[in-house]
């Protein structure tokens, strides 16, 4: 059965489907799934407008319900899910479980803030006058979305927006269509009316380009590539629009002298090879002092040795395949780069063959290597990472924040000096402490600077800021 794309309340077919497969048995197609045309997106933008004068002046109790609904649906079937997750995206069981249960807690938060939404009263400067400052939606919001958390970023971006009252048209990543597929169905049958969330499945170059086109979608928020980034805010500009986006990173993982040794190894391990270094949060910058450096590759050598790569959905499988192969020549392509750069493959960066044909690869180590080599500039979006020695802890913030990008700073040590100027002085949207760079809360902004965002922060209450738009009324008493 082909998956259809949700248009004003609609399951409509697409002229052709495209097929879903597994990357880690490239024999198992997940599903089909219609894509839409660019003609099926102005449809889908045109039922968004209509429907945004009734949704937009909806009760709070009718999106607390839809949403928590939404919420509890997910939640119910976090372990069916986190398969179909997992299956489609590569990530293994256990993080596909674990992100469906995150975008059921979003729902449930977002349900929470329809409840609360907050204005404020204030006397004028001019007598006799009152002053009411209120948050209304902003319209048509627009949502692109990657590939690498199929199912957390179009929550965290659905959930905000219906939440305060606008209209979506949304357009999952062609690679995972099925967990957005999920979604939509699960708010749909929690009773939105027709309009207010329409699924557009299909190209970027296709769908997505007719959404940036379109003067009737008043907010896009982006996550995806800085490239892509790049023609959503151009394109916003010359219609005056809101726009979020969120793209790459190169977050560093500093290594301190007096670093609980097995903290740091397993903090950069998650950091830079779990969910196959496939998070934009991803750390690939180990920067390590001296005194440290060699019994912290030593041991990383170790604890790579013990990773089990295979199957996402097999059981103790805790690394799972590259996505695709594109992404897969993506890595082995920056793994050759390194080589010619002088840096040293300290281990792995092997293609794996396992029972079934599937994007296999060995999470490579790379040591001697330097912050300007394009291996330490450039995202590679795979489980590759570099090791960079430096002298002592101001070397080592430099080298840190000497990148175009800004996510996501993470730090071992047990000083609480270090600690303390790390967090103030590392120029990034998240900083960690003795944790990986990668893994946050659903429930606190997420974001970065330099080139990694644009716009205000995701998630928590932080998300109302893009949103809404603010009003300012003053009445004479
Ligand atoms: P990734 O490397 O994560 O695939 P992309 O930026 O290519 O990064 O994709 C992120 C999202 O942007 C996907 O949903 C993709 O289809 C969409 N996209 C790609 N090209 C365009 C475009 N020209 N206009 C709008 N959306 C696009």
């Amino acid at each position: 059965m082909v998956q259809k794309n949700l248009i004003d309340g609609e399951w409509i077919a697409g002229g052709e489907a495209f097929r879903n497969i597994n990357p880690s048995d490239t024999n198992d197609v997940v599903g089909e799934y219609a894509r839409a045309s660019a003609d099926d997106a102005r449809l889908a933008i045109a039922a968004a407008k209509a429907a945004f004068p009734a949704w937009s002046r909806s009760g709070i109790l009718e999106r607390h319900a839809i949403l928590r609904k939404t919420a509890d649906e997910i939640l119910a079937r976090k372990d069916e899910l986190g398969r179909l997750l997992s299956r489609e995206e590569g990530k293994t069981l256990a993080e596909g479980i674990g992100e469906t249960v995150r975008a059921g807690q979003i729902f449930d938060f977002f349900a929470g803030e329809c409840l609360r939404l907050a204005g404020e009263v204030l006397p004028s400067a001019r007598p006799n006058i009152g002053v009411e400052i209120t948050r209304e939606p902003v319209g048509v919001v627009g949502i692109i979305t990657p590939w690498n958390f199929p199912i957390a970023i179009p929550a965290w971006k659905i959930a905000p927006a219906l939440c305060y009252g606008n209209t979506v048209v949304f357009k999952p990543a062609e690679l995972v269509p099925g967990s957005s597929w999920a979604i939509v169905d699960i708010l749909h049958r929690a009773g939105l009316p027709k309009g207010v969330l329409n699924l557009v499945m299909g190209k970027g170059s296709v769908v997505g380009q007719a959404m940036l086109d379109s003067p009737d979608i008043h907010a896009i928020t982006f996550t995806g590539s800085t490239g892509t980034g790049k023609r959503v805010a151009l394109a916003s500009v010359e219609h005056n629009r809101k726009y979020q986006l969120e793209m790459g990173g190169k977050n560093p993982f500093v290594v301190l002298d007096d670093a609980d040794l097995s903290v740091a190894v397993e903090a950069a391990v998650n950091s830079a090879f779990f969910s196959t270094g496939q998070r934009c949060t991803a750390s690939s910058r180990f920067i390590v002092t001296e005194g440290i450096h060699d019994r912290f590759v030593a041991a990383m050598g170790e604890r790579m040795k013990g990773l089990v790569i295979d199957d996402a959905l097999k059981a103790g499988t805790q690394i799972g395949p590259v996505v695709d192969q594109s992404q897969l020549n993506q890595d082995t392509d920056y793994i050759a780069i390194g080589r010619q750069e002088g840096a040293k493959l300290a281990f792995g960066g092997e293609l794996l063959k396992r029972d079934t044909p599937g994007f296999y690869l060995q999470p490579a180590l790379f040591t001697e290597a330097t912050n300007a080599m394009r291996i330490s500039r450039e995202e590679i979006f795979g489980p590759v990472a570099s090791v960079i020695r430096v002298k002592d802890y101001d070397e080592a913030l430099s080298v840190a924040n000497d990148t175009p990008f800004g996510l996501s700073s993470g730090i071992a040590t047990t000083s609480l000096k270090h600690a303390t100027h790390f967090k103030r002085n590392a120029e990034a949207g998240m900083v960690m402490v003795n944790l990986p760079t990668a893994g946050v809360d659903f429930h606190v902004p997420f974001g970065g600077r330099k080139g990694s965002s644009h716009g205000s922060r995701e998630q928590g209450r932080y998300a109302a800021e893009f949103y809404t738009t603010v009003k300012t009324a003053y009445t004479s008493a």
